[in-house]
């Protein structure tokens, strides 16, 4: 008489699955696992005297598997430190004592140190800047503490011996449970921000006092950008440009943003010396009535323009300008004397050469 099956095929079929049989024609019946077929095995799972890994085609698969995704893995992380070497700014990633994970390509540029000479290692054990070293320590004890990203300036030395303005960019990361893991950094060379910084700060310092010192100026100035907006200006302009405008001066404290053109009548010459990258005009205008001498200059290209402004009406401006053009019309037409001058001179000596050649003809013909 037949033995009958203890298990339904339903309930064998689900047993084969743990060992990632799922079809008649994956139950090989190789014996590996001690049972003569696939189905007895299963059964002996059911009944609790066998375990999945007693499967050997089970336990091939998922070595082949292990092989594979450490294959992937190996990849991966060359890929990771492919990206991370072609980032232009050091990186080092550390653990959370501290100890170097690895870096990138840069780093070992920057540090003079290479990747494998540094694992395991903490930054006081590879560099010599103790100042740096107290710095990452302080960083990171913060980071610990805080759990957001930290950025700080600090001075380093490179291989070479320069020194170099940093801007030290530091995090945590975390393991799968988001505790933290380590720490990573990434170094910014500031240098050349740092000296522009203190350029631009010298610059405008530079044109505060100038600024100042044309406000403190009896003479009219005024600066206005490419919009014909007035970007500074001092009161002598305001009172040149009529009691009204002065009033609204001295009660606002200047003229900043105000429309040139409803106060002054050649604004277009403003347009016009600006268009040129170093322009320069003088020129007599009427405004109001009264009669200006301006020297305008571009100051920026189509962006900004200044002018001095003096009242020809006045009869010191006036006595002083009468001087100085006429001066200039002496100097002029000494110029222009001192050319004919030398034009009659050399036609001279030319008349004379001439007349030399003629008389030397004459006397040899004799
Ligand atoms: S080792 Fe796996 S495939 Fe081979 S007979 Fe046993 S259960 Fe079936």
């Amino acid at each position: 008489m037949e033995k009958k099956n203890k298990y339904t095929d339903k309930q064998i079929e689900q047993a084969l699955t743990y060992v990632e049989i799922f079809t008649k024609k994956e139950e090989i019946d190789c014996g590996g696992c001690g049972y003569a077929t696939c189905r007895e095995f299963a059964s002996a799972m059911l009944d609790g005297k066998a375990r999945p890994s007693q499967c050997v085609v089970l336990s091939k698969k998922i070595i082949e598997k292990l092989k594979k995704k450490e294959k992937e893995l190996r990849e991966s992380l060359f890929l990771n430190q492919e990206i991370l070497d072609a980032v232009p700014a050091p990186i080092l990633y550390e653990d959370i004592d501290g100890k170097a994970i690895g870096c990138n390509r840069a780093y070992e540029e920057v540090s003079g140190v290479k990747r494998l000479d540094i694992k395991g290692k903490k930054l006081e054990q590879y560099s010599n800047n103790k100042d740096y070293d107290a710095l990452n320590e302080t960083v990171n004890a913060s980071l610990l503490k805080t759990r957001t990203r930290r950025i700080v300036e600090t001075v380093i030395k490179d291989p070479q011996g320069r020194m170099m303005n940093i801007e030290l960019h530091k995090g945590i990361f975390t393991d799968r449970s988001g505790e933290p893991a380590g720490f990573v950094s990434v170094i910014f060379d500031i240098t050349s921000r740092i000296e522009t910084r203190k350029q631009i700060e010298t610059a405008r310092n530079t044109a505060e006092l100038s600024v100042s010192l044309l406000k403190k100026n009896p003479t009219a100035f005024v600066i206005a950008d490419g919009g014909l907006k007035i970007v500074d200006c001092n009161q002598a302009f305001a009172e040149l440009m009529g009691s009204e405008i002065n009033e609204i001066y001295t009660t606002s404290g200047g003229l900043k943003g105000a429309d040139l053109r409803t106060m002054f009548e050649s604004c277009e010459l403003f347009t016009s010396v600006m268009q040129n990258e170093d322009g320069t005009l003088s020129k007599d205008v009427e405004n109001k009535g009264k009669k200006l001498k301006i020297t305008l200059f571009s100051i920026d290209k189509n962006k900004a323009a200044g002018a001095i402004l003096s009242d020809l009406t006045l009869p010191s401006v006036r006595n002083a300008e009468v001087k100085e053009r006429a001066a200039q019309v002496i100097k002029e037409n000494l110029e222009t004397v001192q050319k004919i001058a030398y034009l009659l001179g050399e036609n001279a000596s030319k008349t004379e050469n001439v007349l030399s050649s003629v008389i030397k003809l004459f006397s040899e013909d004799e």
